[in-house]
């Protein structure tokens, strides 16, 4: 049977990844939010109106995964129903994290996935980026965006909105919105820089087995040469 962490702890490290994401400029003011599921059937998600740099433990929500709310005195963020999405979509989904990183967030705006076989860590743990539909922040679009997306990548840019990732553990999803951002920044500063050099078929073959070999199996498979011509 699997086994879940304690509650308590669970509310602790939220906490700790909402401050990191203040602290590093992933969100301002109220915005993003974060979730972790408790067991089966229910998860705790952080309150709306409330910085993620500023929350304690008991201030977090209790809901079931039909959308009702169990536990908590305050109001669950309006965007909970994206979260419910990829836990109701994929059970081996543990936790979400979603925050506007401004790089990540610009790729969103553009509405430019990101898929450019160009970091060996980048292809083996992250994958491509793709970008949902655009949906009106709080309508049922938000969540149906992603459906498309939760069961086989890691990451998907919301368009004109910001990022959304998710994992087996909060640190997982929590690395993998860092790895992103980092991704979209070398993709960035490449346009300054030069030319990349993208891996080949054979060399995506072979990052695919590391990628095997650490039991990843989500992410999709970025191709090179999908500029070219561009
Ligand atoms: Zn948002």
């Amino acid at each position: 049977m699997k086994q879940y962490i304690g509650e308590r702890k669970l509310r602790r490290k939220i906490c700790d990844i909402g401050q990191k994401l203040y602290d590093k400029g992933f969100v301002v003011g109220n915005d993003g939010n974060i979730s972790v599921r408790i067991n089966e059937t229910e998860i705790l998600v952080t309150p709306t109106g409330i910085s993620k740099g500023y929350m304690k433990p008991k201030c977090l929500v209790k809901m079931d995964l039909d959308g009702n709310i169990i536990g908590g005195k305050s109001k669950p963020s309006t965007e909970v129903k994206m979260h419910i999405k990829a836990y109701q979509l994929n059970p081996n989904i543990n936790a979400v994290v979603h925050a506007h990183p401004p790089i990540s967030t610009a790729f969103a705006v553009a509405r430019v996935p990101m898929e450019r076989p160009v970091l060996a860590e980048s292809v083996i743990n992250i994958g491509i980026v793709p970008v949902a539909n655009f949906a009106f922040p709080g309508t049922q679009g938000v969540p149906d965006s992603i459906i498309p997306y939760v069961k086989d990548y890691n990451a998907v840019l919301l368009a004109n909105h910001g990022l959304l990732t998710w994992g087996n553990d909060l640190k997982q999803a929590y690395f993998r919105l860092e790895s992103v951002e980092q991704f979209g920044r070398i993709l960035m500063l490449l346009k300054q820089i030069g030319t990349p050099y993208e891996f080949n078929a054979q060399e995506i073959d072979e990052l695919m087995k590391i990628r095997k070999g650490l039991g990843i199996e989500s992410g999709g498979i970025p191709r090179s040469g999908l500029e070219k011509g561009k």
